[in-house]
């Protein structure tokens, strides 16, 4: 058997840090990578053999647990069938059809391989569309690692951001604005200055990429405000949230607070795909039309919508459509909260939590952050104690403390008990 350390070691020399994603690698906690060798429900198991609580769920996908019967029969079957045809088939049709039913601000979807690829396009189409070319975008959202997103905050507010990543060319990064998330005043400011040529503004409704923070009502209704009365498009990226926080997504959550609320274009990913490389973006028709063959806002894929792919989203979609589906998640997801927000009073540690459906956030802060600025307050040094001292009772928690976590279906009551009396020892080291 392999150690991870000695896996670690070698993938060093042909993966550069050792990972294809950057985060798998710990360097923000320290440490050795587990290797995963194999996972079952809500359980992972590393190369040593250790078995873990699984709270990633591969960062989102994996909403049902891992291995669910009914998902890999439906895999082994259509691989069965071809893995990849180059043409259209009619299970396409279906994934479609069933991701149009929850969401009903899309009226066409486009299907598209990784959730980088899909904010990427939906912002070409959202350029298009406008005929526009700057976007506004909020500190602390990830919608993927396309240039014009890899973009940090400009210093002073409404003004245009600074490339986040080398080989990001300045004259990309200068039709990217950025704005702390949450603050209506920045947001005015913005649209007063430069509404006429904003395309789009982007979102993630509630941010996942800077641990767990809810856009405020107020807020997301200024947005939709600004927007329509400048002529830009709202982009909801619900790569994480859709299919997650809610059947409908956070969209859904948005729409009963805020009567008539709805994005106009709408990014999935992670969940639809159901742990195999899948995602979406759709919206109106008339903004879908734009898009190639049938308007001149160009995308493709050699893989887009590929058999295994869709046959894995579609029946993952199928089960997590089922009545109550949605409200035993969120109970399981709050007793978790719950749980934690008790041993952390009871240790006298500061902490706050917040969850919605399937998706949670934590933090070592006595309240809950509002954007980027607030959540890097958080004591570092505590969430990597934290974070080891859980991982060393085998439970799995991102390995970064502006990462959002998730629970499945698969995650039983003993699971979750488990997990709190591990954070009690935790906090006790703390
Ligand atoms: C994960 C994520 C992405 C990127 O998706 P990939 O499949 O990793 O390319 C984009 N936006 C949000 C909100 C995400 O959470």
């Amino acid at each position: 058997m392999s150690s991870n350390v000695h896996l670690f070691e070698r993938a060093q020399q042909v993966i550069p840090g050792g990972v294809n994603s950057p985060v798998r690698a710990f360097r923000a906690v320290g440490g050795t990578p587990r290797f995963i060798a194999r996972a079952q429900g809500a359980y992972m198991w590393d190369a040593e053999g250790r078995r873990y609580i699984d709270y990633i769920g591969s960062w989102g996908p994996m909403i049902l647990g891992h291995g669910h019967p009914k998902v890999l029969e439906a895999v082994a079957k259509a691989a069965q069938d071809g893995l990849s045809f180059g043409a259209p088939t009619e299970r396409e049709i279906e994934l479609a059809e069933a991701i149009l039913k929850q969401v009903p601000s899309m009226d066409m979807v486009r299907l598209v391989s990784s959730g980088t690829e899909a904010g990427m396009s939906a912002l070409r189409l959202a350029r298009g569309y406008t005929g526009r070319n700057t976007i506004l975008k909020f500190e602390g959202c990830y919608h993927g690692h396309a240039d014009a997103l890899l973009v940090k905050a400009g210093s002073g507010l409404a003004t245009f951001g600074h490339p986040t990543s080398a080989g990001v060319p300045a004259e990309v990064a200068q039709h990217t604005m950025v704005l702390p998330y949450n603050d209506i005043e920045a947001l005015e400011l913005a649209f007063k200055q430069h509404g006429a040529s904003l395309a789009c503004v982007m979102i993630e409704p509630i941010a996942g990429n800077m641990n767990f923070v809810r856009a405020s009502v107020p807020f997301m209704k200024r947005c939709r405000e600004l927007c329509d009365q400048h002529g830009a498009l709202l982009v909801f990226d619900e790569v994480m949230t859709g299919f997650r926080v809610a059947l409908g997504g956070a969209q859904s959550v948005y729409a009963k607070l805020i009567p008539g609320f709805k994005p106009d274009i709408t990014v999935l990913g992670k969940v639809i795909g159901g742990g195999m490389p899948l995602a979406a973006f759709g919206a109106r028709r008339d903004i879908m039309h734009k898009l190639a063959p049938l308007g001149p806002v160009y995308q493709a894929g050699t893989l887009s919508g590929n058999p295994v792919a869709t046959a894995c989203g579609l029946t993952t979609l199928e089960l997590i459509s089922q009545p109550g589906f949605f409200d035993q998640l969120a109970q399981r997801t709050q007793r978790l909260m719950h749980g934690l927000d008790a041993a952390a009073v009871q240790a006298g540690v500061a902490f706050s939590s917040d969850s919605q459906g399937g998706m949670m956030g934590f933090f070592l802060l006595p309240q809950l952050p509002q954007n980027y600025t607030q959540v890097m307050t958080s004591n570092s040094a505590h969430f990597n104690t934290l974070f080891h001292a859980l991982l060393d009772q085998g439970v799995y928690i991102a390995p970064a403390l502006y990462e959002a976590g998730f629970v499945s279906a698969a995650h039983t009551d003993a699971d979750i008990d488990a997990t709190i009396e591990a954070a009690k020892k935790a906090f006790a080291s703390l």
